[in-house]
């Protein structure tokens, strides 16, 4: 039998590729993983497409292709205080989730801790337990997903070295505000913490809320490092194109573990995602535009279902609460869902440390609008008959 490293050993299938499997040998309608049901603009594909055929098909220099990097700080620089320098500050990564992955090897060891909002997203605590740290979780509870300073402090102990934050918030879709960025900054330089800062959903902020970057609040740029990606704000989530910004120090660190990692992104799709940063504004308020709807429609949908659901205020996710339709576990109403009413949606429970707990406490599931109308129109449909007896 081969031998599978005891690091590893608990870490089985991402919920995403189960509940995606299930959906497809089901006939459900996916709204568990989060992908768009549609391509994003034409020009992107077709840059990159030029590219391939251009010859742009060898290794990408290791940190990224220069012009996409100098896109990114210049799109930055117009966004935020802190300027960032393209040649030593910004690094082009297989997605946001390498980056992370690269950030937790560059920056921890055995027994460091990492605080991050619970429910998380389901690779911080691998990324985390592959550098021999772990990640405690604060909770953010149900309604309101939100915090208070002593949870905070509760969770640290002399082992705390990171806040890992993600605002807009997958799962919940919370886009944290300023007070609750204020409350975060003064936690953070009281206890002398790194912070990483996840904000793929960034460009999917639902107005009157607002994307903010903890790493705009005085004092914070120096010891933060900023992630994204082109995944969600273009709906090319397959190309895996995502980018930090840090200081030097920390982009030198996080370079090192990416160079033995992939070395590089791939080549024509950087080459592609130029083309993205090239779009004016009205790609970005149109994006939004179009998701507002479809949030809209979802919310209304689960509603009229028997779902209870709140209009998240940024990210492609809703969360609602399925207590009045059923007192199973999450993980078996998902099931259920997605067996026999064809939609399939994610347990929430397993974005927790303790699971069990998780599952025996909360009766919520995540739902994504990253989807044709027509395809949470068919959902909606399917889920109204779940009450028919
Ligand atoms: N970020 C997406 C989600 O939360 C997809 C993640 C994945 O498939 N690994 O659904």
């Amino acid at each position: 039998m081969p031998k599978i490293s005891a690091k590893w050993r608990d870490f089985g299938t991402s919920i995403f590729s189960i509940m995606t499997q299930k959906a497809i040998a089901s006939g459900a309608v996916n709204l568990a993983q989060g992908f768009p049901d549609f391509d994003g603009p034409t020009v992107i594909k077709d840059a990159a497409i030029a590219a391939i055929k251009a010859g742009r098909n060898q290794y990408a220099p290791a940190p990224g292709v220069p012009e996409l990097r100098q896109l990114l700080a210049q799109r930055k620089a117009e966004q935020s205080q802190r300027t960032y320098d393209w040649h030593s500050e910004v690094t082009i990564f297989s997605g946001a989730s390498e980056a992370i992955f690269c950030a937790l090897q560059a920056l921890f060891d055995p027994g460091d801790e990492i605080l991050a909002f619970e429910p998380y997203f389901d690779s911080y605590p691998a990324a985390a337990h592959s550098s021999g740290a772990r990640i405690v979780g604060i909770p953010l509870d149900p309604p309101s997903f939100t915090f208070t300073r002593s949870s905070l402090e509760q969770a640290v102990t002399k082992r705390t070295r990171a806040l890992l934050l993600n605002s807009p918030h997958n799962p919940t879709g919370r886009a944290f505000n300023q007070v609750e960025l204020e409350i975060l900054r003064d936690f953070v330089l009281a206890h002398d913490l790194l912070v990483i800062t996840d904000e793929v959903y960034e460009e999917l902020v639902y107005s009157p809320a607002k994307h903010q970057s903890i790493a705009d609040l005085p004092d914070m740029a120096e010891r933060s490092i900023v992630i994204s990606s082109t995944a969600k704000t273009f709906s090319f989530t397959g190309w895996k194109v995502g980018y930090a910004f840090a200081p030097k120090e920390l982009t030198a660190a996080l370079r090192a573990v990416h160079q033995f990692t992939v070395f590089c992104s791939a080549t024509p799709l950087q080459y592609g995602m130029i083309a993205a940063l090239e779009l004016g504004p009205e790609y970005f308020s149109e994006l939004r535009q179009d998701y507002r709807l479809r949030r809209d429609l979802l919310l209304t949908e689960l509603r009229a279902s028997g779902f209870r659901a709140e209009a998240p205020e940024g990210t492609y996710f809703i969360v609602a609460d399925y207590s009045d339709l059923s007192t199973v576990d999450d993980l078996k109403f998902a099931s259920q869902l997605t067996e026999q009413h064809k939609v399939a949606a994610i347990p929430i429970s397993v974005f927790y440390t303790d699971q069990q707990l998780a599952a025996r406490r909360y009766r919520y599931v995540r739902f994504a609008f990253c989807k044709n109308q027509a395809t949470i129109a068919e959902a909606g449909s399917r889920l109204r008959r779940i009450r028919e007896p």
